[in-house]
């Protein structure tokens, strides 16, 4: 079912995007439509010396659910780089992780 803007009961209190910041498809380089996504990427990295100090803890206490308790809960990964892309719906139905958003709610 397609929405509506209208459809939105409170639109005004919704996070915004700058007409500024629009720009075609990623993908098909089309207009982007009433309906769009905005993908935000992020590439991460795990941190050897964080996983390092995770493991030994988890040796050292018998138990990596002990250890993930009582440790230090560092940062076990970084983010090494973000990036924002916008789709359209109709390319948006192409990526399975798009579909697989919408068929939680
Ligand atoms: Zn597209």
């Amino acid at each position: 079912m397609n929405r509506t803007p209208q459809d939105t009961a409170d639109i005004a209190a919704l996070p915004g995007i700058k007409e500024s910041d629009l720009r075609p498809c990623h993908f098909c380089g089309q207009p982007l439509g009433i309906f769009f996504y905005r993908i935000k990427l992020e590439q991460a990295v795990v941190d050897p010396k964080a996983a390092q100090r995770q493991v030994g803890l988890g040796m050292m206490l018998g138990s990596a659910a002990l250890a993930s308790v009582m440790g230090p809960n560092d940062d076990i990964a970084k983010i090494v780089s973000t990036s924002r892309h916008l789709v359209c719906a109709d390319c948006a139905g192409t990526l399975p992780i798009i579909a697989a958003h919408g068929e939680d709610g």
